[in-house]
C-alpha cells in the first residue's frame, strides 16, 4: 500500500476542510408570523406563502 511521502501540514489540512461545514440552507423569517422557514417553500409554522393562508395548520 502506498505512504504518504509528507505529512500534511495543518495549512493544508484546514484548506481541504474549508468544504466541510454545517450547510444551513436558505433560512428566512416568514412575514406573516416571523418564525424561521425555508425560502421558497410554505411556512411550517403558519402554513402560508406569499401572504396567503395555503395549507390548514
Ligand atoms: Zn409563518
Amino acid at each position: 500500500m502506498a505512504v504518504p511521502f509528507r505529512r500534511t501540514s495543518k495549512t493544508r489540512k484546514n484548506k481541504r476542510r474549508t468544504h466541510l461545514k454545517l450547510e444551513v440552507p436558505g433560512m428566512v423569517e416568514c412575514p406573516d408570523c416571523g418564525e424561521y422557514k425555508l425560502s421558497h417553500r410554505v411556512c411550517k409554522a403558519c402554513g402560508s406563502y406569499k401572504g396567503e393562508k395555503v395549507a390548514s395548520k
